[in-house]
C-alpha cells in the first residue's frame, strides 16, 4: 500500500481529478468519497484537500477548525445516506492499520451493530 513518502498522496490524486473516485460531497477545504474497498454498508472518507497532515492528531493540533470542518461533512453524509447515526473512525499510525498518510476519516454507516469494523 502507500508509504510515508508518496507525494502527492493518492487522495491528492482524487483532488486533482487524476485518479477516479466517487466524490460525494465538496467543499474548498474538504472532499469526500466512497472507500473502494467498503467494510460497511456505507463507507465514505472524508479528507481535508491539504496533504500537510499525516494523521488526525497533527490535524487537531495545527488546525482545529478545518478537523471541525471534516466532522461536520461526515455528519451531513450520514444524514444523507444513513438516517444520521454513524462511525467515525481515523487510525493512526501503521500498527493501527494506517496506510495512507495523509489525514482521512472513514465514516462507516448502515447497520452496524452486528459487525466489527477492527479493520475500518
Ligand atoms: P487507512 O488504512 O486508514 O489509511 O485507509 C485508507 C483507505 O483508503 C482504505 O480503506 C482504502 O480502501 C482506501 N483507498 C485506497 N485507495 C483508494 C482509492 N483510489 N479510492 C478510494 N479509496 C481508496
Amino acid at each position: 500500500m502507500s508509504s510515508q513518502s508518496d507525494s502527492p498522496s493518492i487522495f491528492s490524486r482524487i483532488v486533482a481529478r487524476e485518479i477516479p473516485a466517487t466524490i460525494v460531497a465538496e467543499t474548498d477545504t474538504v472532499i469526500a468519497f466512497d472507500d473502494i474497498a467498503p467494510k460497511a454498508p456505507v463507507h465514505v472518507l472524508v479528507v481535508p484537500k491539504t496533504e500537510r497532515y499525516r494523521d488526525v492528531v497533527e490535524l487537531a493540533a495545527a488546525d482545529p477548525a478545518l478537523l471541525a470542518e471534516v466532522v461536520a461533512m461526515a455528519a451531513r453524509i450520514a444524514d444523507q445516506r444513513a438516517g444520521g447515526e454513524f462511525r467515525l473512525v481515523f487510525n493512526t499510525g501503521e500498527a493501527a492499520g494506517q496506510t495512507v498518510f495523509h489525514v482521512h476519516a472513514h465514516v462507516l454507516a448502515g447497520d452496524l451493530r452486528e459487525g466489527t469494523l477492527a479493520d475500518a
